[in-house]
Formats: structure tokens, sequence, C-alpha cells
């Protein structure tokens, strides 16, 4: 039988980015004992998932052995964290094993995360916990079959050994993929060298990797930074839309592909509310439900900083072109959110004709705390005649019906009919989400040791737009009595 290697590596980033990162190797694992496999994406990294369950599979993805062809590193990066900057963050915990081309011919990361300590661990361990890991192991699925960018969990190895938090939790690797872990932190390691050539590299690096359009324009490093403040103002508006805070959008957690990274104190509101904050270390709502536009716009401005030099040879124009494409950013916003809302409420082939009714419905929701999933669920059954009247989802019935009323008006002017209208609003509105208090219940057992819960969580959000009878639980909002004062935290 003719030997094949697991993946075929092809790693640009180390080949062509010299100064951003370390090579490192994996610290091992004592007792390797694999939690979930993800087959779905074995199979779009043309991987074999036999081949991945086999002891050597198990051992490459808990850092025990390094697959052929890879050249694992500790990446570099600094970070604005909470608003104040960390000159060095970097991989503390993690490591890049390499760049596989997918089934596509995409280039995708592979990378572990609890892996052991690295040149950028600080005072951490380097160590990761069953729980944190199978919780983004669960969030990047829910998100990925929501429709939204992420990086994907390829497995979760429990590695035997214990981790030290408030208790003793058992210890865990993630293997995630990514389209690329670059990161506005990494440009702003980049600027922080003294080299000006190294930013130039980097930006050109990440223009061939994600945004090859933009080499050909005009001025190719403004173009370029507009497509990456597209794609975060989609991603954000993507999030607002399904109800999704990522609770610790630090410039280090932005990545310039525009996915999602890093699934820490993330969470999924339930009771509608802006001002919605789930983590415990998120003490003045930065990273609120809320606030994640213009948070984004921040960010988007360390990033901006960053390229100055690459815009214009003359600093003024740098600036001034930088801040037109910056205050964009509230409009592009905007635009996708509106877009996102008008399919939520069936409305995505009708022309705009009542133009405060999504900013009215939000300013009800608000007042009202409605369980924002279920909210357009129940829209969708009342227009099928199905269900309780929708106004008795609110304290003042009337003030609900008064605006479906104008809804309906709305709906009217389409040519498809209520059925057809309900089947699409299905389509985008999902009926599971991972509901904190069943993540909670989940991630308690899998720590136990039992990982039924997390299995049948994770069968519900990966289809969560196809109601099945017998979920209705995983439908159902969380006892009040859990929702006061549910806090999330890092999972460091
Ligand atoms: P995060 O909050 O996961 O985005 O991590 C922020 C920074 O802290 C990154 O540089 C991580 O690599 C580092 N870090 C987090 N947890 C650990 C740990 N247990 N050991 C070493 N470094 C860590
Ligand atoms: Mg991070």
């Amino acid at each position: 039988m003719t030997h094949r290697p697991l993946f075929t590596f092809d790693n640009s980033y180390v080949r062509e980015l010299e100064g951003l990162y370390r090579p490192w190797d994996p610290a091992p694992a004592p007792a390797p004992a694999p939690l979930v496999f993800n087959d779905d994406l074995a199979a779009e990294l043309a991987v074999d998932p036999e081949a991945l369950r086999a002891p050597e599979g198990v051992d490459i993805l808990v850092g025990n052995a390094l697959p052929e062809g890879s050249s694992p590193v500790a990446q570099a990066y600094s970070g604005h964290q909470f608003g104040g900057f960390s000159p060095r963050l970097g991989d503390g915990r993690a490591l890049l094993l390499g760049e596989v081309l997918d089934v596509e011919g995409h280039r995708r990361d592979l990378h572990l995360k609890g892996s052991g300590r690295t040149p950028f661990a600080r005072g951490g361990d380097g160590k990761a916990a069953v729980g944190p890991m199978l919780r983004e192991y669960l969030m990047g699925e829910a998100m990925h079959a929501l429709g939204i960018p992420t990086t994907r969990a390829l497995a979760v190895v429990a590695t035997g050994d214990k981790v030290l938090r408030e208790t003793v939790l058992p210890g865990a690797v993630l293997a995630r993929v990514a389209a690329s872990h670059l990161r506005v932190g990494t440009f702003q390691y980049a600027a922080s060298q003294g080299d000006p050539t190294l930013v130039r590299r980097l930006a050109d690096y990440a223009i061939a990797r994600h945004y090859p359009h933009t080499a050909e324009a005009e001025n190719p490093y403004l173009t370029f930074f507009e497509a990456v403040m597209d794609a975060q103002a989609s991603l954000v508006a993507r999030w607002v839309l399904v109800g999704f805070i990522h609770g610790v959008m630090n410039t280090d957690n932005v990545t310039i592909s525009g996915e999602t990274i890093d699934y820490g104190p993330c969470a999924f509101m339930d009771a509608f509310d802006a001002a919605t904050v789930f983590s415990s270390i998120d003490h003045g709502g930065r990273y609120a439900y809320g606030n994640q536009p213009p948070i984004a716009q921040w960010n988007l401005a360390r990033f901006a900083e960053t390229l100055l030099p690459l815009f214009d040879e003359d600093p003024d124009t740098s600036v001034r072109l930088a801040t037109e494409v910056l205050e964009a950013f509230p409009d592009r916003y905007h635009g996708h959110w509106v877009a996102g809302m008008r399919a939520k409420l069936g409305l995505a082939d009708s022309p705009a004709g009542d133009a405060d009714l999504i900013d009215d419905l939000v300013a009800l929701l608000q007042a009202e705390r409605v369980d924002y999933t279920s909210f357009f669920r129940a829209l969708a059954s009342s227009l099928r005649g199905e269900g309780a009247p929708i106004g008795s989802l609110f304290s003042v019935p009337e003030a609900l019906e008064a605006w479906a009323g104008r809804w309906r008006a709305e709906l009217a002017s389409q040519p498809r009919n209520l059925a057809e209208t309900a089947a699409a609003m299905d389509r985008v509105n999902p009926v599971y989400i991972p509901r904190n208090h069943l993540v909670e219940e989940a991630l308690t057992a899998a720590t136990d040791g039992d990982l039924d819960p997390f299995h049948r969580l994770l069968d519900a959000v990966v289809r969560p737009f196809d109601e099945r009878p017998g979920l209705e639980t995983y439908a159902t909002p969380a006892p009040a009595a859990f929702c006061d004062g549910y806090q999330t935290f890092c999972g460091t």
C-alpha cells in the first residue's frame, strides 16, 4: 500500500512572512481521547475521516505527532484589549501547523489551540479545558450552519492532562480550520517592528490570499482596506441579525478574512435588549450586543493606522483617504443589516415602503424584551394562521398588532402569497440556536464525561432552520431564573 499523508500542506505564511512567527512544537498530551470529529469539514479538506480517527490521526490532532509537511509556528500579533494596547500577544497556547488547499482550491489554516506554552505564553499555562474547546466547536458549527463566516473546528481531543482554573478541569486540544489567522493585531505587530517593509509584505500577502481583485485597483492598499471594512460590516450585521454577541472584540480577535474567530465568552441573546452583556470581564459593556457595530469601526480605525504609510506618500493625504473609507462604515453596516432584516420579515422582494417599519419593530422588541429568535418564527407562523396570536407575545398586544397591520400591508405589495413568504422567512430565521442554558448543560455534562447532551444540541443547531418534532426543548427560551445574572467566561 502506498503511503498517503493525512494532509497536503503548502505553508505560505512561514515561507513569506519571516519575522511574524516563531517555529515551535506542541507539548505532548499524556492520554489522548477524542471527543468529537467534524466529518463534514474533513470532507471539505479532502481528509479521510477514518484516517483522522485512527490513533495516528488523533496523535496529530492533539499535538503528539506532527503531520508530514507541517511547519508548526506560534504566530506573532499585538492587540488592543478592551481599548488598551498590548504590543506582544501572539499564540500563547496555539500553533499554526500549516496550510491545506481544500477541495475547492481555497487555502485553509490548520491550527491547534491548547497545545502547550509558546514563546508568547507570558504567564499562561498554554492549556485549554474541555468545556471551552467544545464550546468553540459548537458555536462555530452553529454559526456556519446559519451561513455566517467563521473558523471551524475539525476535532476536539481530550489530553488526559489536568488544567487548573477556578477548579481542576480536564484538558483538551481543539484543531481549528480558518481561511487564515491574519488579524488586525497581526498588522499592529508588523507596524511596531520598526521595519517599514514588513507591513507592506503582510498587506501584499493578505491581498493575494483574501482580496486578490484589490491588487488591480488604482490604490490597491486603500481598496484592500475598504474590502476588509466591508467584510467586517457584513459580518457584524450578520451577528446582530441572529442575536449573537461575540463578547471580546479585541483587535487580535478581528480577522482580515471576515471570519468570526475566538469563541470565548460569546453567547446568543434570548430576550431582546441592545445592552446585553454576558462576559464576566466586560464590566463597562464595551462589547454589548448593540455596541458591536461602533466597536467594529473602532477596530478598523486601528487597522487603518497600520496601513497609513501605504495609502499615500503624503501623510495628510493618507489620513484623509483612510478617514473617507472609515466614515463609510456606518452606512455599509446599515445596508447589510437592513437587507437582512427585510429578509427576516419576508420583505426581501418588495420595494421599501414604510421607512420606519424595521426601527419601530426593534423599539417594540426592546421595550418588551421579547425572545428574539422565537419572535421571527412566530411571525411566520402567524402568516399561516398557526400558533398563538402574535400579539400574545407582548404585554400590550395592541402595540404589536398595530405594527403587524403595517407589516401585512407591506407584504401585500409583493406578488408571492403568504405561505411562500412564511416559507422564505423560515429559511432565514433559525428555530434552533445554541441557547445559553442548553450550552451550559451540555458542557457541564461533557466535562463530567457524558457527551450525549453535547451531541444532541449539536444535531439541533447544525440544521437551524429545519423544525423537527421532538426537539421542542431546543427551541424554547431559558427559564427566567437562568437568565438573571447569566455570565460567560473567557475560558483561559
Ligand atoms: P484570547 O482571549 O483567547 O483571545 O487570548 C488573548 C491572548 O492570551 C492570546 O495571546 C492568547 O494566546 C493568550 N492566552 C490565552 N490563554 C492562554 C493560556 N492558557 N496560556 C497562554 N496564553 C494564553
Ligand atoms: Mg484571541
